[in-house]
C-alpha cells in the first residue's frame, strides 16, 4: 500500500496553487517531486541566510575582543562569500517555484527545450539546458542573461 507522507511546513502558506490546466510539458511526470524539493531547498537556504544574518550582528555588540575580531573577520569573509551565494541560489530556486506555477518549469528558459530529469534531479532550480547553461556561464560569469 502506498504510504502518505504529509510535510508541515512552519508558517508556510499554501499560496503555491496546484497544477493548472496547461500541463503541456509531458517531459516532467513527478512535477510535486520538484516542487517538494524546490521547497526544502529554500527553507534551508532561509534558514542560512538567517543565521549568517544572525552572526553579522554579533559583530555590531562590540563584545569580541581583539584575538576574537581576527577570527572573526576571516570568518566574516567566508561568511559573505556563503551569503551571496545563497542569496543568488535563492532567488534561482523561487525562480523555479515560479515557473511550476506558470506551466514552464523543466524547460530552457533560452529555447525552450526540455531540461533532462537527471539534470533536474540533480539540480531542480535549474533554468537552462546543459548547452546555455555552459554557454552563459562562459560569458557572463555564471549570471544568466535575461530572457
Ligand atoms: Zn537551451
Amino acid at each position: 500500500m502506498a504510504k502518505l507522507v504529509i510535510v508541515h511546513r512552519n508558517g508556510e502558506k499554501n499560496r503555491r496553487a496546484p497544477q493548472r490546466g496547461n500541463q503541456h510539458n509531458a517531459s516532467v511526470v513527478n512535477i510535486g517531486h520538484y516542487r517538494a524539493k524546490l521547497l526544502a531547498k529554500e527553507q534551508e537556504l532561509l534558514g542560512l541566510l538567517k543565521r549568517n544574518a544572525i552572526t553579522g550582528r554579533e559583530e555590531a555588540d562590540g563584545t569580541l575582543d581583539e584575538a576574537d575580531e581576527s577570527i572573526f573577520s576571516h570568518h566574516k569573509e567566508i561568511t559573505f562569500a556563503h551569503l551571496d551565494r545563497d542569496a543568488k541560489l535563492l532567488e534561482e530556486v523561487r525562480a523555479a517555484l515560479q515557473r511550476i506555477d506558470d506551466g514552464t518549469y523543466g524547460q530552457c528558459l533560452a529555447d525552450g527545450e526540455p531540461i533532462p530529469e537527471a539534470r533536474l534531479n540533480a539540480i531542480p532550480w535549474a533554468a537552462y539546458c546543459v548547452r546555455h547553461q555552459e554557454l552563459f556561464e562562459n560569458i557572463s560569469d555564471g549570471t544568466p542573461i535575461a530572457v
